[in-house]
């Protein structure tokens, strides 16, 4: 089994959350959809993705910086069609090893560049301390035309839980989990108005995950969060781990 958090091979962590909806529901034809990162290059997970769920229907992938959610990729994932079932949101830190130590938050490029990893989480948390009175909007003007401002969007969300992220030990593990709390809980939200007007499409499972990025080891992956959702009231919300 798997504990919450704790980092194993991307395959053998697929397979492990594979068995136990299957256990939980014999019957269940997984269809993934999976919300990760667009700066997230490694592609090792990937992989291993489609080993183990590829074989179903295919997988529905959305990336956007931060791996943000919104509704219409819900929408469009849940619709005649596609009919996903499992949601995968996924979030990933570079992670290189310095003097014996664990640095968190960057990686150092085939091109021998050290770069923010992931680069999208690096700007906000750069733009939390540098800039903390900043207001915030989701949208901004760019030579007169109106354009969604995704890292705009990731600040907005994250902005309630600034204080803990900027204290904590680790800043950059800590607004990493927080994202991923963040995002799986508006995925969760939006997935219980689904299952409240079209309750035939129950069972849906969701579950989190933070990729490890190294360079010369190979990637780890952790599971921090992994729910079954029975129908849309909140009661029928289940801790599979
Ligand atoms: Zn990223």
């Amino acid at each position: 089994m798997i504990e919450k958090g704790g980092e194993y091979g991307a395959e053998y962590l697929f397979r492990v959350v594979r068995d136990r909806m299957h256990a939980a529901h014999p019957q269940l034809q997984p269809y993934l959809a999976l919300f990760g990162c667009s700066d997230e290059v490694t592609g090792e997970a990937d992989s291993a993705r489609s080993s183990v769920f590829a074989g179903y229907g295919g997988i529905f992938t959305t990336r956007i910086i931060g791996s943000l959610i919104f509704y219409q990729q819900i929408q469009v994932a849940t619709s005649r069609g596609h009919r996903s079932n499992v949601f995968e949101v996924n979030v990933h830190i570079g992670e290189v090893e310095e003097n014996g130590r664990r640095i968190y938050g960057a990686l150092v490029g085939r091109d021998g560049q050290k770069r923010s990893t992931c680069g999208a989480l690096a700007h906000v948390l750069e733009d939390f301390r540098a800039n903390p009175d900043e207001v915030l909007s989701i949208s901004k003007m760019t030579d007169g035309e109106k354009h969604l401002d995704f890292l705009g969007m990731i600040k907005f969300r994250l902005k309630p839980h600034v204080d803990q992220i900027l204290r904590a030990a680790n800043p950059v593990l800590a607004i990493t989990r927080k994202n991923l709390e963040v995002q799986t809980h508006d995925l969760i939200q939006h997935l219980q108005k689904t299952l409240t007007k079209d309750p035939d499409l129950a069972p849906f499972f969701v579950y989190g995950t933070i990729t490890y990025n190294r360079t010369m080891q190979p990637d780890t992956e952790s599971l921090e969060h992994f729910h079954i959702l029975e129908g849309g009231d909140p009661k029928d919300l289940l801790s599979l781990l």
